[in-house]
C-alpha cells in the first residue's frame, strides 16, 4: 500500500488485520472521510476509526463497488 491518502469508497469490503471477536476479519466500509466507519461482515458490528489507524490496520482490500 502506497499511497496513504487512498480514498476508500463506501461498499468497499477490506480485510483487517485484526481479527473480530467474532471469529472474522472482513469488513464493509460504510462511511468515509476523516474517521472510516466499519461494519463487521459476519456479526454487523460498526467500529468508528481514524484514517490514520485504519490506514495501520488495513492488510487488504477485497472488492471495490463494481471494480476490480
Ligand atoms: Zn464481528
Amino acid at each position: 500500500m502506497e499511497n496513504k491518502n487512498l480514498n476508500y469508497k463506501i461498499g468497499t469490503k477490506v480485510i483487517m488485520k485484526k481479527q473480530h471477536p467474532c471469529g472474522t476479519n472482513e469488513w464493509e466500509i460504510i462511511r468515509t472521510g476523516a474517521d472510516i466507519k466499519i461494519k463487521c461482515i459476519n456479526c454487523g458490528r460498526t467500529v468508528l476509526i481514524p484514517r490514520i489507524e485504519f490506514n495501520k490496520k488495513l492488510k487488504k482490500i477485497i472488492s471495490e463497488e463494481g471494480k476490480i
